[in-house]
């Protein structure tokens, strides 16, 4: 039983510890002659009799695209609600497993710092309101300065934490309510790029099969992607698979982390050179009659138009611009080229640069020069990094598609849309995350509604985000805490997360999945889509939606992507992949009959390659790499709210290699500060050979000293993601020594023991070992002498 169950659940844990002892010690005392047989029917018994006292419900995990399912065990009370226990047990993508934060993340729920009641700014403080006080504000501020800028001097972003059914409202309020396409989600940070490189190669911006086609491949390719830290379940069937079934891995990545340290081939390529040297294999393939011709010829259109655009993609070249020996990348292309199957997995090491979108398409070229689509365990699987970000997407939260990938300025598919809202919509593509940041500063820009995302501190140039959201004539932030994006806030809406609401979320393989309600909301908080229709009925929207399962009715009927999605399809563990038929079928495999244009056919795409930006010189003279980290997500307002966690992973570091630590006087725990062209932070050494030379790795798990206060404004050129990945600084030592920032119970510390699975067996084959469960004997009463 878990600790978090004692005292709470069933009938014996309530009985006070000194009993609890000598009972103990009674077991301990007739188990050699009864066995565990009896003892174990007892904890049966007791089992089953606090099934009554306990509330199971089904939810989905929040910290990553996995979705990763199970039930929630609670209690609750007129003053007391309490989380018992996490149980995955039927979850599609997930089985019996969790990563730390599913498994334990959740105290924040109950968290005293909890938004309770809406908040208006009144100078520099803000004072409770009533929701009407709040709402009434809204409604006059959106609809004076509309009238006033017009309808694009509004804009709105939705949350990738949140569920498709609030995407959906969000961005019907945008367009339907205000006017405008200026709508956007947090994919922009992390996985437009690689939506755009499939959009160009093979048509549906989704993962190409399930994560057990990941486990079934022949061979798996990790480029720029920790996953055993960002996607942990889905790391584990890697490993597994890996371990126990000869599947070949291979990583590319400036950072050994631990797949780095499992894969068959490591290689460290320079920052920002990744479509090098995979063009480069691409080419080696095709030069030496190893590509796979019958799938090309039948289905792959360009092909000659991309072979000459590989011209300069000599392995040679590849060699000296990325670092690489030829011979590792002739050993890579050719066991890419042999493997039965090839899945490649890739992240924020590759969309996070100015060229993430061609990186994530020359990708995708790879694996249609070697026939990797259209077969089970193999295509390409963008990793998508919130829980929702791929459902954000899917559901309209863009400046150029409604719901479904329906473009904006196609006449038709608007005139659908205006058919079944009953008003006129805007034409033109809005601004995205980071254009409205620009469109601030200039003052074209006047208002906002922002929900469920940490605006000021995730997106790249914090110092420059930070002191826009400052100039907004209105702003309107909805979360479940006060945080640092609030503070430039005039209004604050209380939320709810995702136990306090339903709706569906939409993980990394396109798998939709319903989360249930486990706990009313908390104080006068409401769950997202309530609260965005009540923004809309003060505009005048007359929506009534009385449960998430109305809004996805409507959202089936108008895009044919989801068409077959209903709640009863979805029933309890039930899910779907899409692209789903109105009969219900789903495509978990996506591309089975043809590729995703009009003639059925894959494209290759050509790619150049150009400089990183922002590089070192002699006074920025280290590259600074960044990301996620195990133990918490993102910046940390949620997890740092469990005990256990934060007692792990107190705080942010700064990874620094021996060398360089040996070159600075750098010990793990002194303190530095580190400059980029656009800000500073101080932040505490580990030194680790995880990084190499001149390379420093900080994860984003901070709002005091945010690793975004040192990234710039540069960006991938085709979707305006930020080029997070390409920092450079400098770094000085404030102080040399120090405690270290991670203590020596945190994971990074320990030392792997390698084994092929628990090995049960072992245990059973010693001498000593009685097998438990013997048949119950009679105890035979003492004879009276
Ligand atoms: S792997 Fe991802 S979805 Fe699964 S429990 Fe961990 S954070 Fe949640």
């Amino acid at each position: 039983m878990e600790r978090s169950m004692l005292g709470h659940a069933g009938y014996l844990t309530t009985i006070p510890q000194n009993a609890l002892n000598s009972m103990i010690d009674v077991v301990k005392g007739i188990e050699p002659e009864m066995g565990y047989g009896a003892i174990l029917q007892v904890s049966e018994i007791e089992a089953a009799m606090r099934e009554s006292r306990i509330r199971k419900t089904k939810t989905v995990c929040t910290y990553c695209g996995v979705g990763c399912s199970f039930d929630l065990w609670t209690e609750e009370s007129a003053t007391e609600r309490r989380i018992l226990k996490v149980e995955p047990a039927e979850g599609p993508a997930n089985g019996i497993s969790t990563c730390i934060k599913g498994k334990f993340g959740w105290e924040y729920v109950n968290s005293p710092d909890r938004l309770t009641s809406p908040l208006i700014r009144e100078g520099d403080r803000f004072r409770k309101a009533t929701w009407d006080e709040a709402l009434t504000l809204i409604a006059e501020k959106f609809t004076s300065i509309k009238n006033t800028y017009g309808p694009d001097a509004l804009s709105f972003i939705s949350s990738s934490k949140c569920t498709n059914e609030e995407s959906y409202l969000m961005q019907k309020l945008a367009r339907a309510v205000i006017g405008t396409n200026n709508m956007d989600n947090c994919s922009r940070y992390c996985q437009s790029p690689a939506t755009v490189g499939l959009f160009r190669t093979v048509g549906y911006g989704g993962d190409a099969g399930s994560i057990s086609d990941i486990e079934q491949a022949g061979l798996v390719l990790i480029v720029g992607s920790n996953t055993a830290e960002s996607h942990p379940v889905l790391a584990t069937r890697v490993k597994r698979a890996h371990k126990l079934r000869g599947q070949k891995l291979i990583v590319a990545d400036i950072r050994e982390h631990e797949m780095a340290r499992r894969a068959d081939v490591f290689f460290r390529p320079n920052p920002g050179t990744d479509l090098i040297w995979l063009s480069a294999i691409t080419r080696y393939i095709f030069d030496n009659g190893l590509a796979n011709t019958a799938f090309l010829t039948q289905w792959v259109n360009h092909i000659d138009e991309y072979r000459q655009s590989l011209e300069h993609f000599t392995l040679a070249m590849a060699s000296e611009r990325c670092g690489v020996a030829v011979e590792t990348l002739e050993k890579v292309a050719r066991m890419i080229a042999e493997a039965d199957g090839v899945c490649v997995l890739w992240a924020m090491g590759v969309t996070q640069h100015s060229m993430g979108s061609d990186t994530s398409t020359a990708i995708s070229n790879l694996l249609l020069a070697t026939g990797n689509y259209m077969r089970s365990g193999a295509g390409a699987y963008p990793l998508r990094g919130h829980n929702n970000v791929q459902g954000a997407s899917d559901h309209g939260a863009m400046p150029n598609f409604l719901p479904g990938y329906q473009s904006v300025d196609d006449p038709d598919i608007r005139s659908r849309f205006e058919r079944a809202w009953g008003v006129a919509l805007p034409a033109a593509t809005g601004l995205d995350n980071h254009q409205m940041i620009d469109a601030i500063h200039e003052g074209k820009l006047r208002a906002m509604y922002l929900f469920g995302e940490e605006m000021s501190l995730v997106d790249s140039n914090a110092n420059f985000v930070s002191s826009a959201l400052a100039k907004l004539d209105f702003f309107v932030v909805q979360d479940i805490f006060f945080s640092d994006t609030c503070r430039y806030a005039d209004v604050i809406l209380p939320a709810s997360p995702s136990l306090e609401k339903e709706g569906t979320f939409t993980s990394t393989e396109r798998r939709m999945q319903r989360l249930y309600q486990v706990f009313q909301p908390l104080g006068e908080s409401r769950p997202d889509w309530r609260i965005i229709q009540d923004v809309a009925n003060r505009l005048g929207a007359n929506w009534n939606y009385r449960h998430p399962s109305e809004i996805y009715t409507e959202i089936a009927a108008l895009t044919p992507l989801m068409a077959g999605v209903t709640y009863e399809r979805l029933a309890g563990y039930k899910t779907l992949q899409w692209p789903v038929a109105a009969d219900g079928s789903d495509q978990p495999l996506l591309y089975t009959k043809n590729f995703h244009f009009p003639d059925g056919k894959a494209r290759f795409y050509p790619v150049p390659w150009s400089e990183p930006t922002d590089q070192t010189n002699q006074e920025f003279d280290l590259h600074l790499n960044n990301g996620r980290l195990l133990e918490h997500f993102h910046e940390g307002n949620m997890t740092y709210r469990t005990e256990g966690i934060r007692a792990k992973t107190p705080c942010t570091f700064v990874e620094v290699s021996p060398a360089l630590a040996v070159e600075r006087g750098i010990t793990t725990g002194s303190l530095v500060q580190l400059t980029s062209r656009y800000g500073q932070v101080k932040v505490q050494a580990v030194v680790t050979d995880r990084v190499e030379g001149k390379q420093l790795y900080m994860p984003m798990n901070s709002t005091e000293e945010a690793v975004n206060r040192l990234t710039s404004r540069h960006t991938d050129t085709a979707t305006h993601t930020p080029a997070y990945k390409e920092t450079s600084v400098s770094m000085r030592v404030l102080e040399p020594h120090g405690e270290s920032p991670l203590p020596r119970t945190n994971s990074r510390f320990g030392k792997p023991t390698p084994q092929r699975g628990v090995e049960v067996e072992r245990k059973w084959q010693r001498a000593d070992y009685r097998m438990p469960g013997n048949p119950l004997i009679q105890i035979q009463p003492a004879k009276e002498s």
